[in-house]
Order: C-alpha cells, then structure tokens, then sequence
C-alpha cells in the first residue's frame, strides 16, 4: 500500500472547509493507504499564538478528527513536534532550497500581509517543513484543499533535488483534491479560513450556525423577495453544493430562478442538510472529550513513537547519503 501523508495546524476549530475540502477525503481513503495525519503545531507557531493555549488546541484537533471519522486503528495520528526528525530534515532540505522559491509562495505572501507585524523566518520556511513532513515519511499521496497544492508542488521539488544531488532516496509525490477543493468564507471572498473569522466550525452548535448563516451575503443583485436570483453569484449555493442532496438541490436552483422560494428559506434547507452532517461529529465529539479523554491521549503518546522510528530509519539513510556522521539518538 501506497503511503498518505497530510497535516492540520491547530489555529483554531475545524471548519466546512478543512472538512469538505480535505478532511472528508482523509476518511475516504484511510482504507486504502498507509495513512500518517499530523497534528502540525510546528507549522502552527509561525504566526501569533498563545502559549498557554497550544496543549488545548491540539487535543481538541486531534478528538476533532477522531469526531469526523478518522480511525484509530487505520491512521496514525501524531502531533508533528514529538517527532523531532521533522525540524531536522528542514534543515537539511534548507540546505537545498533555493530563496527565491519560498518568497514566491502564494500562502507565504497572503499570511506576510494577515500578519505583518510578526513576519518570520519560520514563515518563509513553512513550505519546507512541510517538504520534510510528507518525505520523512517518503509520502506519495497527499490529499488537501486547494490552497496547498503549490506546496505539494515544491515538495515534489525538493525531492527531485535531492534524489539529483545525493542518489535516489525520496518518492515523487502528488496532491489528491476532493469535489470541492475550495470553500469560500462567509464573507464570500477569501477562502474560508481558520485565521480569518469567516468559518463555520464543524462543532457549532445550530444555534450558532444559524446565527452566522442568516446574515450572510446572498446573491447582491435579488434586493427583494419576488426578484428572480442566480445561484452561481450566490455563496449559499456553493454551500448548498456541499450538503444538499438531489432533488432538493435541483429544486432549490430553480427555486431561486424564478424567485419561487426566498432567500431565508434557502438558508433555512442549507441549515437543514448541514445539520446532517455536523450532528453525529459533534456527538462523537462529546462523547471522546469527556469519557474517552485518556485514550485519545494515550493514542497520540503510541503514534508519536511509531513515527519516531520510521523518521529515525529516513534520517539515518539521509545522513549517510549526505556524507554527515550517521548517529540517531532517538
Ligand atoms: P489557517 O488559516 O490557520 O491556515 P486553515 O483553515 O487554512 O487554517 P490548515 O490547517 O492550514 O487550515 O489546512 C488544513 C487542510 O484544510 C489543508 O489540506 C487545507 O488545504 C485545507 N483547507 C483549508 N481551508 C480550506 C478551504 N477553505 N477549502 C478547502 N480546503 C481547505
Ligand atoms: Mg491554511
């Protein structure tokens, strides 16, 4: 079986897109791969956070996708930093790396304008811990959103440099997008995004979500009721993509057309088809964060180590094909 690799920061809650467009596929395919999830607090770090909070988020993160259906007996959940072969292997692949690569990286540009008074290295060196990530662990399959496919791109760059320079060691590896890629915040523009306050979180209760959908921008040019719509223009109707099934879809669609049905009834049947989904990952949720606490923390504690040998295994073989002294102590 082919090895799935892929990774989630703990910025915050798990949100519609994180889900339709990546976690949903890792649950899909959990069956299929030897399939590694990481927990990527290192990634986490290069933007503003709070030390206090990071231990929270990240077993929050980790029952999160327990919630959604990740599996703890087919997918070895880690958190990235009790894997210390990660950091190291960025070093190396640092060393390979040209500059102008990583300032040309469309994410490292949008979060150096999100954050601008705390831009760092580790910003800049981002996209290469993620190299690290997926190779340590000679990943060939990497499914994400959108947004990271650049990424992937570079990974599979860094790979073939070092493959050139020192021998063949790392696989080529490719990104694996879901039906829907990219889900649009709430504000309708920017993608929807842990940082950016435009999400709908997985764990919110209706009420919650009711609260942010019913406000939420439609298509601009339907001002009154009987004004017939255009879905397409309309963020709703993305949404709707997501969670309604056919016929209701269809008849939405046309609903909006010829302005049979309005636009807080619209709402109303995403509400509806939404709940759908999010009911039983927000009842699992409640069941593993109080009961089963200890054994999504032991859980983690087994996986770290397991990974720590296979990163052992490639450093030991990079090291060596590197000419660099082929010690390991972990
Ligand atoms: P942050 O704003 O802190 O970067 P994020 O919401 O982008 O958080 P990440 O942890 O960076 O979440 O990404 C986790 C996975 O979710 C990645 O595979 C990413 O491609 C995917 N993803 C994130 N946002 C979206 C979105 N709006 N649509 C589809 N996929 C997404
Ligand atoms: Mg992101």
């Amino acid at each position: 079986m082919k090895v799935l690799f892929t990774g989630i920061q703990p910025t915050g809650e798990i949100h519609l897109g994180n889900y339709f467009g990546a976690i949903a596929n890792w649950v899909r395919l959990q069956h299929d791969y030897v399939s590694y999830i990481s927990v990527v607090d290192l990634h986490a770090v290069t933007i503003p956070f709070e030390p206090g909070e990071m231990p929270r988020r990240v077993l929050d993160l980790a029952t999160t996708l327990y919630a959604c259906g990740i599996d703890m007996e087919k997918t070895t959940l880690f958190v990235q930093s009790e894997v210390p072969g990660h950091a190291d292997l960025t070093w190396l692949f640092n060393t390979i790396t040209p500059l102008g690569e990583l300032e040309r990286m469309t994410q490292f540009k949008d979060k150096r304008d999100q954050f601008r008074a705390s831009v760092n290295v580790g910003l800049l060196d981002y996209p290469v811990l993620q190299a690290a990530d997926i190779l340590i662990y000679k990943g060939e399959v990497v499914p994400v959103g959108e947004d990271q496919v650049q990424h992937v791109e570079f990974t599979r760059e860094v790979a073939r440099h070092f493959n050139a320079r020192f021998g063949d060691t790392f696989p080529e590896c490719a990104a694996l997008l879901t039906a829907t890629p990219r889900v649009a915040g709430l504000d309708g523009e920017s993608k929807m995004s842990k940082s950016k306050g435009n999400s709908i979180g997985v764990l919110e209760t209706p009420e919650q979500i009711w609260a942010k959908v019913a406000p939420a921008k439609t298509d601009p040019a339907r001002v009154r009721r009987a004004d017939p719509g255009t879905p397409e223009k309309c963020n709703i109707w993305y949404y709707h993509l997501l969670v309604t099934p056919e016929p209701e879809r269809r008849d939405i669609h046309s609903g909006c057309t010829t302005a049979g049905i309005g636009c807080i009834d619209c709402k109303k049947v995403f509400h509806r088809s939404l709940m759908k989904v999010l009911d039983p990952i927000r009842e699992r949720y409640a069941e593993l964060s109080t009961g089963r606490k200890k054994e999504v923390e032991d859980r983690l504690e087994a996986n770290a180590g397991k990974c720590r040998a296979v990163a052992r295994d490639t450093m030991l073989e990079v090291k060596g094909k590197m000419g660099l002294k082929k010690v390991w102590r972990i």
